[in-house]
């Protein structure tokens, strides 16, 4: 390196060193031939000396070194402000860069100059040019936020705010989201750092015109050097709510119908019974009383219809008070007792000499119970037993780690098992969705377990199901203890 020439451009090699800033010398072909030490530091190198022979072009991302490239300098001066610059190991880092292009005595020098700035990141500084196309044309709105700003939004996410890019990018991204989930998303958003895992919410979002969309939003922590970027995915699914919506209230409509002619029905069967009505054959007794349990069948399935529709549209309210698990139990056992008897089942209990009251509501703990031992005695074979047991659980069980479960409080769980045909394992999930049976054919219209679920989540616990094909089937549920909420 002609040290002259170079010293007639700056002098004072010293003085360079000295500088905060990073500061770089590079030939006409664009090879470094001096670095201070404040760029290696900023770039992450130990020293200068890896740097001298690098392209200067290489300390640049490659779509940021593409736009350089592009640009012909105008005469001896270019300057690049608010870029990024590639550190050790690819490392971006914000930075303020200047590029001066310098013509001494015929020789070409470029000069460079780096300061690292704070300044938002750039969505180029988060993915290359690919993942930007996948993310600019990807089917869900996807959006970055960076220090409560949003950096960048892809098409979809134009289209189904209905703000453009500039809008969004000068306001606050919680102005998006109705005020019932606002709370919630205002916390990730200035707390981003408490993002260690990727979440999911289902939100209702404000567009523009004022219309509201049911949308499910999974927000997805990224590192950059300094900050946390959330990138946020979006997905309508407002028709499929709606879909929801329209089959809950077509099938709350058909049961109330329903049951109307079928209470007319019951009523004129027991007038049949009476000796009023004339004197009935042994035959005609037996007839009626198949009738009868029928009606009483198609009756619990249209409440069990009610009932599921109910609580999805989220008209359900619990009463809570000290329950009792025991004798809520023991009613259970009494109003199933004919099934009981009529297959001659053995009813095991292993219940603690003292167990604790739960915090519940009494009348949807005995529909848990009866949905449960209803399916326990029709799934278990004639002469055959079902067992009940309830035990307080260890403070430190996994189950209480679960998201729904209250912390800090004591939990009661409840084994009912049975010896019947076993649920295959790929349904043991899936047995709590609506409508959900393991053989389509078979008796009922799966929304038992359903309820159940519902009836459970709703008081802070959890309902689940073991089973080994062809020997037995155990569902288990957790409540709260009363004595926690004193
Ligand atoms: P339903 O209200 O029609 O009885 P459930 O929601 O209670 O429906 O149950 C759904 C399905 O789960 C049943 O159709 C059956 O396939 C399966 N199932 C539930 N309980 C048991 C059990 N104890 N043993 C075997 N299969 C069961």
């Amino acid at each position: 390196m002609e040290i002259s020439t170079f010293e007639a451009i700056i002098t004072g090699q010293e003085f360079l060193n000295e500088l905060q800033e990073g500061i770089w010398v590079a030939d006409e072909h664009g090879s470094i031939v001096f670095a201070n030490p404040s760029l290696a530091r900023l770039l992450g190198y130990d020293n200068t000396k890896v740097l001298v022979g690098k392209a200067w072009r290489e300390m640049f991302p490659s779509t940021e070194a593409a736009r350089l490239g592009k640009s012909k300098p105008q005469g001896d001066m270019r300057i690049v402000s608010d870029s990024v610059i590639l550190g050790c190991n690819n490392q971006v880092i914000p930075a303020s860069v200047a590029v001066v292009r310098k013509t001494v005595n015929s020789t070409t020098w470029y000069l460079g100059s780096v300061i690292p700035t704070s300044k938002p990141s750039r969505p180029s500084d988060l993915m290359d040019s690919t993942s930007r196309q996948v993310m600019d044309y990807a089917v869900d709105g996807i959006c970055a936020i960076e220090k409560g700003r949003i950096i960048y939004v892809n098409h979809r996410f134009e289209e189904l705010t209905g703000y453009t890019v500039k809008q969004l990018s000068c306001m606050n991204p919680e102005k998006l989201v109705a005020p019932r989930n606002r709370r919630t998303i205002t916390q990730v958003i200035t707390q981003p750092q408490t993002v260690l895992l990727p979440i999911h919410h289902e939100v209702r979002i404000i567009t523009k015109d004022g219309h509201k969309l049911d949308c499910e939003l999974r927000i997805v922590p990224t590192e950059t050097n300094t900050h946390t970027v959330l990138l946020c995915f979006l997905r309508d699914i407002s028709q499929l709510r709606r879909a929801q919506r329209a089959q809950t209230d077509f099938i709350a409509t058909v049961s109330h119908e329903l049951r109307t002619p079928l209470a007319a029905i019951k009523e004129a069967m027991s007038l049949l019974s009476e000796t009023t009505t004339g004197v009935l054959e042994d035959r005609q007794c037996r007839y009626l009383a198949i009738a009868r349990e029928e009606i009483n069948r198609l009756n619990r399935m249209i409440t069990n219809l009610i009932e599921a529709s109910r609580m999805e549209s989220g008209k359900v309210t619990l009463r809570l008070e000290p329950v009792n698990l025991e004798e809520v139990l023991s009613k259970s056992l009494e109003s199933l007792s004919l099934f009981i008897n009529k297959k001659n089942l053995k009813v095991n209990k292993q219940l603690p000499a003292k167990l604790p009251l739960v915090l519940a509501d009494r009348d949807r703990l005995l529909q848990v119970f009866n949905n449960l031992l209803d399916n326990a005695i029709k799934y278990t074979p004639t002469d055959s037993s079902i067992s009940i047991s309830a035990r307080v659980i260890n403070p430190d069980a996994p189950v209480l780690s679960e998201n729904n479960v209250l912390p800090g409080t004591g939990y009661i769980q409840v084994n009912i098992s049975d010896t019947g045909p076993g649920i295959p394992a790929e349904f043991l999930d899936r047995i709590f969705g609506k409508f959900e049976r393991v053989d389509p054919h078979g008796p009922g219209i799966g929304l038992g377990l359903a309820i159940v679920q519902s009836i459970i989540q709703m008081h802070h616990g959890k309902v689940w199901a073991h089973s080994t094909l062809g020997e037995e089937t155990s569902f288990s549920f957790i409540l709260p203890l009363k004595e926690s909420h004193e």
